[in-house]
Order: C-alpha cells, then sequence, then structure tokens
C-alpha cells in the first residue's frame, strides 16, 4: 500500500507533468519550507507528568500564511502531518484564498484525556509554538479530535505570550471567541455543493442513492443535506459499525439516535452490515468521510459507486486510484470536495482581521459561488487535459502556487 505522503507527492508530480511544470518547480513544491518538532511536559489529572511530542508542517507560504489543522491522534508521524500540510497548500491554492499550506499534530491517545487535559496540552502547544505561529505568519484550525473550545484556548494563549489579543492566530474558534457561523458544518456542505456541480456530467437528472463511511462532523452533514435535496442515504457507518436500508435512512432521527447511543449501529429500521460490505454497495455516490487509505488495491475491483466524492483526506491510494480509472469510476478529488472547511476558516480570518462579522446567509452563499467555480474550473480543466479529475485540481492548484513564488522571486 502506498503511504499517503507518498500518494500525495506522486498527484503533485503527475499534474506537474500533465501541466508541463519545470523538474525544479515540481521539486520545490514537493519540499516542506520548514519543519518543527516539539515536546513538552504535560501534568496529568492524577498529578503525574509525561511528555508529548508534536509537529507542525509549514509545507508553503506563497499565497499568504501557513494554514491548516492540528490532529489530536496516537497515529500522527512527520509523515503523516507533512502529507496533511501539502494537501492544504493544495487546497488553498485551488480554492485561490490567499494562504498557504500547513499541518500540526501532537502524539496522544486523544480518548483517553479528559477535556481539562486536553485544554493543557493545547495551551502546551500554543507555547510550544509560539514563535513560528501568528495571523500573519501561521493560522492552525480544528482536525482530528480537536474542537473550538482547544482552538479558544489556544488562542488564549498566543495572547499572553504577545501580549496582545490576536483572534486570527487560529480559525475554528466559538462563535463567542470570534468563530465564524457556518464553520461547522462547512465542510459536508462544500462537498454537497461540489457534487451537485460534478454530478449532472455523471449522472442522469434523478434522485441518487448514496453510502456514506464516517458518520462524523462532514459525513453527518453532506448526508442532512443530500436527503433535503431529495436523494436517499441508502448506508452509513462509524467506529462501532455499519448500516443499511434500502428505503433510505432518516437522517435527522439518525442523529438523535447516534447522540443518545454513541453509535449508528442500533438504528431501528436497518439492517447491520460489514465494512467490507458498505464500501461495495451498489449506489450512485460513495463517500468515504472518516478515515485515509480505506480503498486501497484489495477492494478497489469490489466498488460498484459511479462517483466517489471524498470528503475524507486521502482515503484511495494510489493502486487503488489506477483500478477506480480503469473501471470509469469518477473520484472527486479530497482537495477539491472538503475544501469548505478551509474556506469558511479563511472567511473567519478575514473576519477577526477587519473585526466584521457576516451571517450565516452570508457565509453560505459565498460559500456556495467559491465550491462552484472551483469545480467548475477542475472540470474545464480536467476536459482541456483529457485528465482525471484529481490530476485537473493539483494542475491548477500548482501553476497558482508557482505564479506565486515567482512573484516573490523564490522561482525563475
Ligand atoms: P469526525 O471525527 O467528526 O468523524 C469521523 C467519523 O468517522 C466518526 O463518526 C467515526 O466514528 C468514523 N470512523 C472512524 N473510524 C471509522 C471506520 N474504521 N469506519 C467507519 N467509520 C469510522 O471527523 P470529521 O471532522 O467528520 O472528519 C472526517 C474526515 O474528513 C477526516 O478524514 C478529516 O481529515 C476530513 N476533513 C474534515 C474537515 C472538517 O472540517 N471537519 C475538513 C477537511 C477534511
Amino acid at each position: 500500500m502506498t503511504t499517503f505522503l507518498q500518494t500525495v507527492l506522486a498527484n503533485i508530480k503527475d499534474a506537474g507533468t500533465a501541466a508541463s511544470l519545470s523538474k525544479d518547480a515540481i521539486e520545490l513544491l514537493s519540499r516542506a519550507q520548514r519543519e518543527i518538532r516539539v515536546s513538552f511536559p504535560l501534568a496529568r489529572d492524577t498529578g503525574s507528568f509525561e511528555i508529548l511530542e508534536g509537529y507542525r508542517v509549514q509545507w508553503n507560504d506563497a499565497l499568504g500564511p501557513f494554514k491548516g489543522g492540528i490532529r489530536f491522534h496516537h497515529d500522527v508521524d512527520l509523515d503523516e502531518v507533512r502529507a496533511l500540510a501539502c494537501s492544504m497548500m493544495v487546497k488553498c491554492a485551488l480554492m485561490d484564498i490567499p494562504m498557504g499550506g500547513g499541518k500540526g499534530g501532537v502524539v496522544v491517545r486523544a480518548k483517553e484525556y479528559s477535556d481539562e487535559e486536553k485544554e493543557r496540552i493545547m495551551r502546551l502547544f500554543a507555547r510550544a509554538l509560539g514563535d513560528v505561529v501568528g495571523p500573519e505568519k501561521d493560522v492552525p484550525a480544528p482536525d482530528v479530535n480537536t474542537y473550538p473550545a482547544l482552538m479558544d484556548a489556544f488562542a488564549d494563549e498566543y495572547g499572553k505570550i504577545v501580549g496582545i489579543d490576536a483572534p486570527g492566530v487560529i480559525t475554528g474558534k466559538t462563535i463567542e471567541h470570534g468563530g465564524s457561523e457556518g464553520r461547522g458544518g462547512a465542510t459536508g456542505a462544500g462537498a454537497f455543493f461540489v457534487l451537485q456541480t460534478i454530478r449532472p456530467e455523471v449522472l442522469p437528472d434523478r434522485a441518487i442513492t448514496a453510502v456514506v463511511q464516517g458518520f462524523g462532523n462532514a459525513g453527518r452533514e453532506i448526508a442532512r443535506r443530500l436527503e433535503a435535496n431529495g436523494d436517499r442515504v441508502i448506508a452509513v457507518s462509524d467506529s462501532k459499525g455499519a448500516i443499511q436500508s434500502e428505503s433510505g435512512l432518516d437522517i435527522q432521527k439518525l442523529v438523535t439516535h447516534k447522540s443518545q447511543t454513541g453509535t449508528v449501529v442500533g438504528f431501528p429500521g436497518s439492517s447491520l452490515i460489514s465494512e467490507d460490505d458498505l464500501l461495495a454497495l451498489s449506489c450512485d455516490v460513495l463517500v468515504p468521510a472518516a478515515l485515509e487509505n480505506v480503498i486501497t488495491e484489495k477492494n478497489a475491483d469490489s466498488i460498484k459507486a459511479e462517483i466517489i466524492l471524498e470528503v475524507a483526506n486521502g482515503p484511495i491510494d494510489r493502486e487503488a486510484d489506477k483500478i477506480l480509472a480503469g473501471k470509469s469510476v469518477t473520484c472527486i478529488p479530497d482537495v477539491l470536495t472538503n475544501a469548505g472547511g478551509v474556506v469558511v476558516s479563511y472567511y473567519e480570518w478575514h473576519q477577526n482581521q477587519n473585526n466584521e462579522r457576516w451571517t450565516a446567509p452570508e457565509v453560505e452563499e459565498r460559500l456556495i459561488s467559491i465550491m462552484r467555480k472551483s469545480s467548475g474550473l477542475v472540470l474545464q480543466r480536467s476536459k482541456n487535459l483529457g485528465a482525471t479529475l484529481r490530476v485537473a485540481a493539483y494542475a491548477i492548484a500548482l501553476e497558482r502556487v508557482l505564479n506565486a513564488e515567482r512573484g516573490r522571486g523564490r522561482l525563475s
């Protein structure tokens, strides 16, 4: 299996070659500008101490301050953070927002720590990164196992370090502490608008069936939007199991069921299926919205969906990507599909920097417009290049970053 970092770097090479970029240019975009490793002692609630390790990778800032989330997970390692930081560069450039790419992570089994401990970890991480982040330098955000209250803590700690209130140092904050309307559901909503733009090219004009792997923040929102659009979500899963209902799941009731029981499993009227069977169900659209590398050469052949909408980062590895292309499955790439999150993060940063407050409908209107525009450009470029949507999306993004690199005199 190809690692996520290998897949992302191969995507850069493929797109660079398709867009006739020079070898030097491809090399420049395939390396991080800076990588930071930190360690710090955490006081546990029990009074004991332990040393935690964290990373921040600053991939490229030609277009603007580095931008990308902070993940708390025991599988975090430098290569994973590099892959995610590089993807952020591509995402921001593709969306045409003035931000670069970065990512951070702390190696910690997050579910075994209390909220108070997680807040202390975030404050310690803010102290460790105090010199290299800032509203004009590097602007983190939430990612796996981090959430708005932790973003508030990071902003508060940074404010203490620099001696001024600087909410623009991080996004994804609570509304009370300078967060933006619409940030919570932005990734799922953005993915829905991308699908709406691309689906007429692939599917007939009728209600569709969808399968969603991962019923978390992003998966829930896209399921909700599809149902409201008259489409049918026929199966979903979470880390505890997968369920199916041929007549379609009632998403609102499923959200309530999950919040009461902690899982989608056991939802009345549904039957339990295996995770492998979920991915192989006959449907129009398969939405991986959980983890990296879930579709590999082992299961790619079993996929029956017409479209795969990559809400998760890197759900399809390189070998599987080739198998799916051979089967004419349309893969809508992560860098386009899930970019709604960073777009609204950018809106939050913009509001903070300019002392503005936008309403939820204002945010949604801007999000629809930017997602439709970017999806249309990717479709057009894929037709011009005779290449996949992934190659097209990367090609557009890489050209934008290189133009900015030339403008800064970092590349001739
Ligand atoms: P989340 O933690 O809210 O939800 C993840 C869901 O996946 C949970 O329901 C979890 O139970 C489920 N899951 C975990 N392991 C699973 C497994 N083996 N099989 C099936 N389900 C499993 O996370 P999220 O914010 O919804 O993010 C989901 C994906 O989208 C991640 O890959 C993330 O990097 C990506 N993403 C999220 C955002 C965002 O703004 N939320 C932005 C960009 C990309």
